[in-house]
C-alpha cells in the first residue's frame, strides 16, 4: 500500500478553502496523499490563481464536482447553495470516490469534511470510510452551534433561530457574552435565508455525530472557556503556511506580490494593512470615507481593494485620491496576506475580523482595528477587543457611516498606546507555543495523524 489517501472537502468559500488546503499541506508533510475537492466553479478560480504548480505540490490532487448551480447564479446565495447544491453534491461526491477507488490509485481511507458540509460525512459513512471534521472558524462559534437546541429549549431563540429578544447571553461563565441579535444565523440575509442557515446548523450538528474527530483552527489559550465547555473540539492551530516553511495557496483571486517589495521600502512597524477578506462589499459612500480616513491618517497603508469590493461601480475612489496617495499608500486586488502580516513594516491590521484573518494577525503579533460586517465577525471582534485586548473598534456616526475622523482618531489611539502591541506580542507567543513541538495544538495534530494512520 502507498501513502494513506485522504479526501478533503471544504465549504465553497474562500475562508474555508484556504485553511483546508493549509491543513492538507501539513498532512502531506506527514506522508499523506490528498484529493482536494472544490466545486467546479471554485476549482477554476483556484487553479487560475495558482502562481506555479509547486504551490500545492505533487501529493495534493485538486479535483472538482459540480455544485448544481447555473453559471450565472450567485454562489454567495446560501439559500441556493443549500437547496440545490447540497442536493446534487452528495451523489457527485459518491461517484468521485467510487471512481478513485475503482482505479489503480490508493483507495480513499479517510474523509475530512468542513463542518458546514455535514452531508459529506453521511456519504463517507455510507461508503464505510473513516471520518473527521474540520472547523475553520472560532471554537466558540461551533460551541454556539452545538447549543442551539438548548437555546430553543431556554426560549432564547424560536424554532427558526430568531432571537425572542435582543439580549446578551453567555454559554458558560468563562466564555464571552454574546449579543443574540448578532448570532451568526440572525445577521445573514432576510428571514428566509436565516431559517435556511439555522436548519443547516441543526442538520450539521446531527451529521457531526458521524465524525470521530472534530479539529479546529484555534488554540486552547485563545478560547479556554470554550474548550472546557466543549472538550470534543480539538484545536490544532493556528494553521499557518510559515509553520511548514511554505506559502499559502487556494486563492480565488491572483495575488499581487509586488506589495512585498513596497513593504520592504517602508520603515519598520509603520504600515496599516487594510483588508476585509473575501466577502465584504462596501457602498460607495463608506468606501470613499475609508479612503479619506486612510489619507487623513498620514501614515503608509497597504489596502486590499478586491475587484468586487464596491457594489455596482468600477471606480469608487474619491476624485484625485489615487494621485494624492501615490507616495503614501498602495492598493492591490489581492495580497499574499500571511506574508504581508509577517512583514516587519506592518504596524496594525484594519480588518473585518474574519476568523482566518484574526488568527493570522494574532500569530504575527499585530494589533487590530476592527471593522466587522456580518456573520461571526462581531464575536471575533469581542475576542480581539474585550478578551485579548489587542485592538480597537470603530464607532459609526448617526448616519451609520464610519467617518474619516473616527478612522484617523482610532489609529492615533492604537499607535499612541504601546500596551496594544505588547499584549499582541504576548498573545502571539502563547498561540505559537501551542503549535511548537510539545505544544497542545501540536500534540492534538500528532494524535490526529496517528488515528488516520492506524
Ligand atoms: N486573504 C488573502 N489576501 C487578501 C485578503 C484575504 O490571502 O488580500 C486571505 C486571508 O489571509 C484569509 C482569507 O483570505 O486566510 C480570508 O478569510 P477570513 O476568515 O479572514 O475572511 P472571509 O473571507 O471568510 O470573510
Amino acid at each position: 500500500m502507498g501513502n494513506p489517501h485522504i479526501l478533503v472537502i471544504p465549504y465553497p468559500a474562500q475562508g474555508h478553502v484556504i485553511p483546508l488546503l493549509e491543513l492538507s499541506q501539513h498532512l502531506v508533510k506527514h506522508g499523506f496523499k490528498i484529493t482536494f475537492v472544490n466545486t467546479e466553479f471554485n476549482h477554476k478560480r483556484v487553479t487560475n490563481a495558482l502562481t506555479k504548480k509547486d504551490d500545492v505540490g505533487d501529493h495534493i490532487h485538486l479535483v472538482s464536482i459540480p455544485d448544481g448551480l447555473e453559471a450565472w447564479e450567485d454562489r454567495n446565495d446560501l439559500g441556493k447553495l443549500t437547496e440545490v447544491g447540497f442536493r446534487i453534491m452528495p451523489k457527485k461526491l459518491e461517484e468521485l470516490i467510487e471512481e478513485i477507488n475503482g482505479s489503480d490509485d490508493d483507495n480513499i481511507t479517510c474523509v475530512i469534511a468542513d463542518e458546514s458540509m455535514g452531508w459529506a460525512l453521511e456519504v463517507a459513512e455510507k461508503m464505510g470510510i473513516q471520518r473527521a471534521v474540520f472547523w475553520p472558524a472560532s471554537a466558540t462559534l461551533l460551541a454556539l452551534f452545538f447549543s442551539v437546541q438548548k437555546l430553543i429549549d431556554d426560549g432564547i431563540v424560536d424554532n427558526n433561530g430568531t432571537p425572542t429578544k435582543h439580549q446578551m447571553i453567555k454559554l458558560s461563565e468563562t466564555m464571552p457574552a454574546m449579543n443574540t441579535a448578532q448570532f451568526v444565523w440572525a445577521c445573514i440575509g432576510d428571514l428566509s435565508t436565516q431559517k435556511i442557515v439555522f436548519d443547516v446548523i441543526l442538520r450539521n450538528n446531527k451529521a457531526l455525530l458521524l465524525a470521530e474527530w472534530v479539529i479546529c483552527n484555534s488554540s486552547y489559550d485563545l478560547e479556554p472557556g470554550t474548550f472546557t465547555l466543549a472538550p470534543e473540539i480539538l484545536p490544532i492551530g493556528p494553521l499557518l503556511a510559515s509553520s511548514r516553511l511554505g506559502k499559502s495557496a487556494g486563492y480565488f483571486w491572483p495575488e499581487d506580490s509586488t506589495c512585498l517589495q513596497w513593504l520592504d521600502q517602508q520603515p519598520p512597524c509603520s504600515v496599516i494593512y487594510v483588508a476585509f477578506g473575501s466577502f465584504t462589499v462596501f457602498d460607495k459612500t463608506q468606501f470613499q470615507e475609508l479612503a479619506l480616513g486612510l489619507e487623513l491618517s498620514n501614515r503608509p497603508f497597504l489596502w486590499v481593494v478586491r475587484p468586487d469590493i464596491t457594489s455596482g461601480t468600477n471606480d469608487a475612489y474619491p476624485e484625485g485620491f489615487q494621485e494624492r496617495v501615490s507616495s503614501q499608500g498602495l492598493m492591490v486586488g489581492w495580497a499574499p496576506q500571511q506574508m504581508v502580516l509577517s512583514h516587519p513594516s506592518i504596524a496594525c491590521f484594519l480588518s473585518h475580523c474574519g476568523w482566518n484573518s484574526t488568527m493570522e494577525g494574532v500569530s504575527n503579533g499585530v494589533p487590530f482595528l476592527c471593522w466587522p460586517y456580518f456573520a461571526d465577525q462581531f464575536l471575533n471582534k469581542t475576542y480581539i477587543c474585550d478578551i485579548w485586548k489587542v485592538g480597537l473598534g470603530f464607532d459609526p456616526a448617526e448616519n451609520g457611516i464610519i467617518m474619516r475622523e473616527e478612522i484617523r482618531n482610532k489609529m492615533e489611539l492604537l499607535f499612541g498606546e504601546s500596551e496594544f502591541k505588547a499584549r499582541a506580542l504576548n498573545l502571539k507567543e502563547m498561540a505559537m507555543n501551542g503549535v511548537q513541538e510539545g505544544g497542545c495544538s501540536s500534540k492534538n495534530f500528532k494524535n490526529f495523524i496517528e488515528w488516520i494512520k492506524a
